[in-house]
């Protein structure tokens, strides 16, 4: 999954990352699903194991453009872990009360701790896409932001935090698709809004923005993926597989009991 990496220090153009790449599985989406349902497994294992074990910390960050697939990856790359220890945050318009403080201020106190995982559904990168795109802040503020960010992040790091972040690559072409899809499917309307179309229509703008965001905000304590997302199956198992292979690596174990229960009936 190394190819999906942004290298820190590296430059990459989003326009030359496909988002139908589908080369580090070697085989169709039926195999591709089974692997999934394999990886599914192995996360439910692991987080399970973290969340027992009180020693990491787990961030995930997604972000993508309108009908991106935060939403779908959350539900299947998540599906079955335990809710005790797994929260996802989602991150909205702020609030007056969010407006008035630093944009980290409302971002900082749904960090995960001890054995926790928490996903981030939208995060604090808005603060450098659409308010960049919209100019909701002028030039000089967000341009302050990546380094802002990048020290905020290593604070978490230092202090146990594992950082992923996923960018969810999809084309403008597939876009068209699932917004027509969410138009023509009554299950799926309640997701459209016109405000979509305006967004839509600022592509180039946000493509820049996030190229900008991907190139200054990855690091090797907190490191993006471009994830190819124009297949749904593949976005889940390359997201599914950064995730096993990071837990796998904290070599983690069951706590042991604290007292000795050698002999211990239970009558
Ligand atoms: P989603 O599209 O993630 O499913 P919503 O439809 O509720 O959820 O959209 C959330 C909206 O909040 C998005 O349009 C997003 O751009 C916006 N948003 C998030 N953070 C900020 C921010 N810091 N400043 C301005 N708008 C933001």
């Amino acid at each position: 999954m190394k190819r999906y990496r942004v290298e820190p220090g590296k430059k990459i153009s989003l326009e030359k990352l496909d988002p139908n790449d589908n080369k580090s599985f070697k085989g169709d989406k039926e195999q591709g699903l089974k692997s999934l349902a394999k990886l599914n497994q192995e996360l439910q294992s692991l987080q399970e194991l973290l969340y027992a074990e009180q020693k990491h910390k787990v961030l995930i960050v997604l972000q993508a453009m309108d009908t991106g697939g935060k939403d779908g990856a959350i539900r299947r790359v998540f599906d079955g872990v335990n809710p005790q220890g797994v929260k996802v945050a989602s991150f909205k318009v702020p609030t007056a009360e969010e407006l008035a403080h630093d944009f980290l201020w409302r971002v900082h106190k749904v960090t995960p701790g001890l054995g926790e995982m928490v996903i981030f559904n939208r995060s604090h990168y808005e603060d450098v896409l659409v308010v960049r795109v919209h100019g909701y802040a002028p030039e000089e503020v967000w341009k302050k932001r990546y380094d802002q960010i990048n020290d905020f992040e290593r604070l978490l790091a230092e202090s146990g935090t594992t950082i992923l972040k996923f960018f969810l690559h999809i084309d403008r072409d597939e876009q068209k698709e699932r917004l027509q899809a969410r138009l023509d499917d009554p299950t799926k309307t309640w997701k459209f809004r016109l405000g979509d179309l305006e967004e839509r229509k600022l592509w180039g703008d946000y493509m820049q923005a996030y190229e900008d965001a991907l190139n200054k905000t990855s690091t090797d304590y907190a490191p993006w993926y471009v994830v190819p997302a124009n297949r749904k199956w593949y976005r889940d198992l390359v997201i599914s597989t950064v995730l096993v292979n990071t837990l796998k690596g904290f070599k983690m174990e069951y706590p042991k009991p604290e007292e000795n229960l050698d002999g211990v009936v239970i009558e």
